[in-house]
């Protein structure tokens, strides 16, 4: 079974605040990248294509805190993290904040596929980029008036969401091909308001981004901090593989007991060895959205 999911974010925007204009250009983006992925697997493209495509599209959408309308730091400036990782060998490329580097998850991509590391960081990341001919661009490309106001809010004591620090955010994807390959791709900008450095659990490789064939692809949002500190994504991969949980136990053990356990918050989608998505979260919705072969095509926000 050909099959993907995406993210957007956990914590979304409180129901009651989100106006059905908003709601419609969320879910116009959400549709587009996962359609974007889905095709890419329909015409026999690789599990590897499809979430770097459904991710890139999201991190070009400034809706979402990833690319183009990142989260800023709190000195105001855009400082990105991605990660990418294939299930059939685990090989993984991640880049940590970036400044420059218009869609990092090609980065954490040529970082996987040309380069003999597996996370670059900073100015390291950044020169790799240029001798690989990636887009770069200065970092007001990615900085939008509503991130600075969200700044400006949480700056003044009033934090964008009581949900996860992010407000809406973080892009992700997982993908089963023809093959049976899994992949999983994030992307983010972090924390509004987040020191410059603070690098949080997307681009960790087993925190907020994870692949094994025969397993499961695991792609993660929420407060990094927990993610990184429950090796979120593996402690899932490895619930399934040597517990024999489901995906979907596997997933609620991680949120709603881990995860909160510890006073965190967030959301997962993965996918299983056969194509089965699940997602869940423990924030009051996350931007989501899976298609497949069989003929499930679903955006959700709540
Ligand atoms: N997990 C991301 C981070 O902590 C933020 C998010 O998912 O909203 O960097």
């Amino acid at each position: 079974m050909l099959s993907i999911a995406i993210h957007g974010g956990a914590g979304t925007v409180p129901r009651s605040t989100l106006s059905a204009e908003r709601e419609a250009h969320y879910r116009a983006g959400l549709a587009a990248a996962l359609d974007l992925g889905y095709t890419t697997l329909d015409q026999g493209g690789s599990s590897l294509d499809a979430v770097t495509a459904a991710v890139r599209a999201l991190e070009d959408n400034p809706l979402f805190n990833a690319g183009r309308g990142a989260a800023l730091t709190r000195d105001g400036a855009a400082e990105l993290d991605a990660a990418i990782m294939e299930g059939r060998q685990q090989r993984a490329g991640a880049v940590a904040a970036v400044r420059h580097v218009r869609n990092p998850v090609e980065l954490a991509r040529r970082v996987m596929e040309k380069s003999r590391h597996v996370l670059l960081v900073g100015i390291g990341a950044e020169e790799f980029a240029l001798e690989e001919g990636l887009a770069l661009v200065p970092n007001a490309y990615f900085r939008t008036e509503e991130r600075r106001a969200q700044l400006e809010s949480e700056r003044g004591g009033r934090p964008v969401s009581d949900l996860v620090p992010s407000s809406q955010g973080t892009v992700g994807a997982v993908a089963r091909d023809a093959a049976g390959n899994l992949a999983a791709a994030t992307s983010t900008g972090g924390m509004t308001n987040k020191r410059q450095g603070r690098v949080g659990d997307s681009p960790i490789i087993g925190a907020g981004t994870y692949a094994k064939n025969g397993v499961c692809a695991v792609s993660a949002t929420g407060h990094g901090e927990y993610f990184i500190r429950s090796v979120a994504a593996h402690h899932i991969c490895a619930a399934v593989e040597f517990r024999g949980l489901t995906l979907r136990d596997a997933v609620r053990e991680l949120l709603h007991e881990k995860i909160r356990g510890l006073g965190g918050s967030g959301g997962v989608i993965a996918i299983d060895r056969g194509g089965g998505i699940v997602t869940d979260f423990s924030t009051e919705g996350m931007f989501r959205g899976t298609r497949d072969s069989s003929g499930l095509r679903q955006i959700d926000i709540y």
